[in-house]
């Protein structure tokens, strides 16, 4: 950028730097290569022609109202409907506590602005969602990072880690999670992890930032209790959205939390949007209230857990021995670990001349640690392409092992 425009820019804007995910973005950005880098939903899990005749319905009967400016809170049916959602599995969740935003990453946005000030600590996963860390980033927090097990975040860690802070007089403004089906891990944590983690932020009076954008689309197992529903304090803030149960590019999502914070944040939202769609929202709620959402998450659920199972197949086939990965039980993604000597960015590129891309594991890492390890996504591609992609991405840590034992 010309020098004198750079000068002009804010220090936070200045600090603001997507260099290791352009680097990526380009490097991916070839024809004919099969990506496993994104996050992106099927098309074929959108409703789109029961959107179209729906839309058509609204806009000629409820067009006055769905085309106006609406409350910033988000349209109070449809808060009532979320709520009534969580309440039908037992969970206590009032119309007052719900709070529409435009899909979970501006709660992030939002959320940072509620809780952090320059230089604050903010505990994360060691690997956790990139747009959660850059998101706090922005807002000049100080990441620390902690290790996750087979059961996600580690409780011992969490507590060893917030003694010394706070003994060195950095006490942690808020714990980010996603607990299940981690974005990158695949990761969830059971009941008993979640119990544990909730009984260290109390004794150390920390907030968590429950993260849950793929919830409801579980595979496999039993689902587990949402943090919000285990604490009884108010220490808990969630995030919900449509986009991984429904449709992205409506951005629409909500957030959940003491109606205290929910005042607050509305005074956030006022300034950045003055409210989410009303469009899409009035649209959301009457697909909501056909009946039809549920059966479109089952369907969702079927083609997902389709897909996720011809990507665990290729790996079982294909993938040489060394290399680990896990067995999530629902979400988009699964995480690999290679031998501790291959760095997944050189693989990368040998991917890349292969034909097929994916995440190196280490942009997830605040401390840009993980470097043997890589994220796969298996929400897009074909059957067809799962199984050509792992098999030419099994060739290239082939190549990288064989080299590596020279
Ligand atoms: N949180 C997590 C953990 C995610 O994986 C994503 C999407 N990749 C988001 C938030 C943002 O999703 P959206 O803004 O579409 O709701």
């Amino acid at each position: 950028m010309k020098e004198f425009l750079q000068n002009k820019l804010s220090d936070r804007a200045q600090r603001l730097d997507g260099k290791a995910i352009k680097e990526i973005v380009e490097l991916i950005a070839q024809p004919n290569i099969i990506s496993f880098a994104g996050g992106l939903p099927s098309p074929e899990s959108f409703p789109a022609e029961e959107l179209a005749s729906l839309s058509e319905k609204m806009l000629r009967e409820k067009g006055a109202q769905a085309l106006q400016y609406s409350d910033t809170l988000g349209l109070k049916a449809l808060r009532e409907k979320i709520a009534q959602r969580y309440q039908n599995e037992g969970v206590e969740v009032r119309t007052e506590n719900v709070m529409m935003v435009s899909a979970s990453q501006q709660a992030l946005d939002f959320v940072s602005r509620l809780l952090i000030n320059p230089g604050d600590v903010v505990l994360c996963g060691l690997p956790s969602y990139l747009g959660g860390i850059d998101a706090f980033k922005s807002y000049d927090a100080q990441m620390v990072g902690i290790p996750l097990d087979e059961q996600g975040l580690s409780a011992s860690h969490l507590e060893a880690k917030v003694e010394e802070l706070i003994q060195k007089g950095q006490q942690p403004r808020f714990l980010y999670l996603v607990p299940d089906f981690q974005n990158p891990t695949g990761i969830t944590m059971p009941r008993f992890r979640r119990l544990e983690i909730l009984q260290i932020v109390e004794k150390f009076d920390l907030l968590i930032l429950e993260d849950s954008p793929y919830r409801e689309l579980r595979y496999q197992g039993e689902a587990q209790p949402t943090f919000y529903s285990l604490d009884a304090s108010g220490r808990v803030i969630t995030l919900g959205t449509f986009s991984k149960t429904f449709v992205p590019g409506f951005r629409l999502g909500w957030i959940l939390a003491h109606p205290l914070l929910i005042e607050k944040l509305a005074l956030i939202k006022q300034t950045a949007d003055i409210c989410s769609s009303t469009f899409v929202q009035a649209l959301t709620l009457e697909y909501l209230e056909q009946d039809q959402f549920d059966a479109n998450i089952q369907r969702n659920v079927k083609i997902y857990g389709e897909k996720q199972q011809v990507m665990l197949n290729a790996l079982e086939e294909f993938m040489p021995s060394r290399v680990k990965w896990t067995q999530p039980e629902g979400g988009l993604f699964l995480w690999v670990e290679l031998p501790d000597e291959i760095n997944a960015r050189q693989l990368l590129a040998k991917a890349v001349e292969k034909g097929v891309a994916f995440v190196p594991g280490d942009v997830f890492h605040c401390d840009g640690s993980g470097q043997n390890t890589f994220r796969l996504n298996y929400s897009y591609t074909t059957h067809e392409q799962t199984q050509e992609g792992v098999q030419r991405l099994a060739d290239a840590v082939a190549e990288m092992i064989t080299i590596s034992t020279r």
